[in-house]
């Protein structure tokens, strides 16, 4: 089969489904992108049909989101986990007196760490190479997750910043609004980690000091990373950070320092005007409430099936569950197969399975697996 029939429902939690459109038209312009004779990935970055296309991208994200004036957008390269590395060498030093000594790795400066979930866990480890870590609190990833109440959490008077993941892919968990971390702290930036929900429900930027996001779940193609800074957290880079990954020095350059991933970026564009003709985030976010319900409604009504997210932080992005019966396992993920119901099952270090609703994910999408879970059910219930 080829084209659109042949499209599966894909729940990968990333590289994840894409929106059928944005392929369309990136096959339709592969040979020959508006009229230039050229693929976008033959372009030269510094030409002007390329200088066209991240400016459109850039200016989209920016309605898209209501990315304050005072705020850079760039687009980066690394990941997520290139970002647990780059943030502390770009922000470590935020609060170090003149004369401190920045050559010690790690440096004489506190981050603050908020544990929700294996991302930010993950996070925290990665920033110890380059700061000390003092973890303010942490749900210690139990057998029923939630986030731990904003009361308890134990933050620093001054920290560099305070580090959250928004949506933690792999445990479901998600954050509705962001703390309020700059009273307690001294006005410290929140930096959050939205690689798996930016773009899926309104947020306010200005409660934020970075935001950062790997691309392929809700933005387009994995190697594209975005990273969403205040213009007063730049120039702070220890000196050990590589010059394509300081901020300033990328902010500086329109993120053209290096090469930037040009075809993920002309991706992550399309999807960005994907999005302004379906609503913008508002009517997205819309449709992903009714999406999570729909799954969440059907697994809290059956005995058959169980999420053990606290309801409050349940993600609307990844759900996982497990079956009653977890020898059903495998015979659940060879049905879903013929039933064109893919990547369903659940991280390693979590079990069970997995259905992530990215954007992308049609309403139908959700439909067809509450079918299956409900066959299933029937069928070994
Ligand atoms: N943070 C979050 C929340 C993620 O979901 C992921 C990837 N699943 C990462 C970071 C790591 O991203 P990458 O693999 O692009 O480095």
């Amino acid at each position: 089969m080829t084209g659109a029939a042949s499209r599966v429902f894909n729940f990968s939690a990333g590289p994840a489904v894409m929106p059928d459109e944005v392929l369309q038209t990136a096959a339709a312009e592969m040979l020959d992108w508006h009229g230039s004779g050229m693929s976008v990935m033959e372009m030269s970055h510094r030409g002007r049909e390329f200088t066209s296309i991240i400016e459109a991208a850039r200016a989209d994200l920016r309605e898209l989101l209501a990315v304050p004036p005072e705020y850079k957008i760039l687009f980066l390269q690394g990941g997520g986990l290139g970002e647990n590395a780059i943030v502390p060498m770009n922000l470590a030093a935020r609060r170090l007196p003149a004369g401190a000594n920045l050559q010690s790795s790690p440096v004489d400066a506190t981050i603050d760490f908020i544990q929700t979930g294996s991302w930010s866990v993950k996070s925290s480890n990665e920033a110890r190479r380059y700061a000390r870590v003092h973890v303010a609190a942490s749900n210690g990833q139990g057998k029923l997750s939630a986030i731990p109440a904003r009361e308890t959490w134990q933050l620093s008077a001054d920290p560099a910043y305070v580090h959250v993941c928004t949506n933690e892919t792999i445990d479901g968990i998600e954050f509705g609004s962001a703390p309020d971390v700059a009273a307690a702290t001294g006005g410290a930036p929140l930096v959050a980690d939205m690689s798996s929900h930016i773009l899926s429900r309104q947020i306010d930027v200005s409660q934020y000091g970075v935001i950062f996001a790997g691309a392929q779940k809700n933005i387009g193609p994995a190697g594209l990373t975005l990273v969403i800074v205040r213009e007063d957290l730049l120039g702070h880079a220890l000196p050990i950070c590589p010059s394509a990954f300081n901020w300033k020095t990328v902010a500086d350059n329109e993120s053209m320092f290096n090469t930037p991933p040009t075809y993920a970026i002309y991706i992550a564009g399309l999807v960005f005007q994907w999005l302004k003709r379906r609503g913008g985030v508002a009517a997205m976010e819309q449709r992903n409430i009714a999406k999570a319900a729909l799954l969440y409604d059907f697994l809290d009504g059956s005995d058959f099936y169980e999420n053990r997210v606290a309801p409050a932080a349940r993600s609307r992005m990844n759900i996982p569950f497990f079956l009653a019966d977890e020898h059903l396992n495998e015979d659940f993920l060879a049905g879903a197969k013929e039933h064109r119901l893919l990547q369903l099952k659940g991280h390693k270090s979590v079990g069970g399975m997995r259905a992530s609703l990215y954007n992308a994910m049609p309403l139908q999408g959700v439909q067809a697996l509450v079918g299956y879970l409900q066959e299933f059910e029937r069928k070994h219930g």
